[in-house]
């Protein structure tokens, strides 16, 4: 390591410290080097990389928002991930077409909710016939349409988490802190210190906090909580059948749930809504039974072709906010920021969320 240390302790100094190498904390920590390339940044874990939420994530990326402010900033994160597929050479997305099966009555809610005010339509015969090739049975009621929007994108979350920290690490002077369970953050002698669960330390002048679903557990926990942050279980099943080359994806949006194509895994991503709240990621977390019926159903009425293919698939936490808005804001000092509640959309939503953070730190503690 290559930071300096503090006259006092010893302990070593960073310009920042970003607790979480997710995709916010990934983000935050690439967007802060880019903007002062001399700053040093220490980007702290508590495991290693691909501890998180982030790992596990489907990766899919629809810019849509239930209200203003949500679909500001998916619209921002769009525009920030092209920046970033254009100056990395690729950021891991790929587009893909996407259709959605919705109550006839909620269209005009769901094209409100398109953050770059576009419009869905109903599909084409052509659309329909490739929807029906893809899709083994698919079915719906009289009441419900099958309609199609713009491409979107699927991407892979771990893929550019690393890719950015490995663009933060080239820099001297940062480095990646493994293993370091942050315990508090307080302010001590003009700085921060951060200590860990084993007694070590480190100080930094500001700090980032990117938990996800540790939120509940660690520095942040009383501001969080202050603002309602929950945790809540994530479920995404696998559909072991290979998806067709250019098959769209299918949102069930009265449902929340979506079936993705997954081509580098050779099967299709069902993700749903699992009820299991409080479920943060110290506990045991594992598919169950409510979470199988629940997709089970879905298929049954919608695709009964893959229902013999629902085969395994991914489970975390995710932490959740108030109206499935991130919050981005100081706690407890105006030096410390935490950025938290990807809400089950913190892939599509960190960019945003990310730059947020060090605006807010750059302009809270600007001299
Ligand atoms: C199965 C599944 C499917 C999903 N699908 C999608 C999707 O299709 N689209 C989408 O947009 N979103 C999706 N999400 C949600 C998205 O993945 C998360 O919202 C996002 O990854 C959260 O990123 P994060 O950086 O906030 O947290 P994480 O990726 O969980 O990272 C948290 C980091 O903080 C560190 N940390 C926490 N506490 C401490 C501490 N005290 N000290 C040191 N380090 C600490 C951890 O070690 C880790 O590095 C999905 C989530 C899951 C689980």
């Amino acid at each position: 390591m290559s930071e300096r240390t503090t006259a006092t302790g010893g302990a070593p100094h960073f310009d920042l410290a970003v607790v979480g190498a997710g995709a916010v904390g990934s983000l935050a920590a690439y967007y802060a080097v880019r903007r002062d390339p001399g700053r040093r940044v220490a980007v702290i874990t508590h495991a290693g990389r691909g501890a998180g939420a982030t790992r596990l994530s489907a990766g899919f990326d629809t810019p849509t928002g239930h209200n203003p402010a949500q679909r500001a900033l998916a619209a921002r994160s769009t525009v920030l991930f092209d920046e970033l597929a254009a100056r990395l050479g690729g950021a891991g997305r790929a587009p893909v077409d996407v259709r959605w099966l919705v109550a006839r009555e909620n269209t005009a809610a769901l094209d409100a909710t398109m953050a770059d005010g576009g419009r869905t339509r109903p599909v084409t015969a052509e659309q329909r016939a490739l929807l029906e090739r893809t899709f083994p049975g698919l079915a719906h009621g009289d009441d419900e349409v099958l309609l199609a929007s713009g491409p979107m994108t699927a991407g892979q979350p771990q893929w550019l988490a690393d890719r950015l920290l490995d663009e933060v690490l080239g820099h001297p002077g940062n480095t990646l802190l493994e293993g370091f369970r942050v315990t508090g953050v307080r302010r001590t002698g003009g700085r921060l210190e951060l200590a860990a669960a084993d007694g070590s330390r480190i100080t930094a002048d500001r700090a980032v906090l990117a938990p996800g679903p540790w939120v509940l557990d660690g520095p942040v926990a009383a501001a969080a909580r202050e603002r309602g942050a929950r945790v809540k279980k994530v479920v995404a099943f696998h559909v072991m059948t290979p998806p067709p080359p250019g098959a769209p994806a299918l949102v069930l949006e009265d449902a929340d749930a979506f079936l993705l194509p997954h081509h580098p895994g050779g099967h299709w991503i069902l993700s749903i809504t699992s009820p299991d709240w409080d479920r943060g990621p110290g506990e045991p977390l594992a598919i169950d039974g409510r979470d199988r019926e629940l997709a089970r159903d879905l298929l049954a009425r919608h695709v009964p072709g893959f229902l013999p293919h629902l085969l395994g698939g991914r489970v975390f936490s995710d932490c959740f906010t108030p109206g499935h808005l991130p919050i981005v804001d100081t706690a407890g000092d105006d030096a410390v920021v935490m950025a938290i509640g990807g809400s089950g959309s913190g892939y599509r939503l960190a960019p945003a969320m990310a730059e947020d953070a060090l605006n807010l730190l750059d302009w809270r503690t600007r001299t």
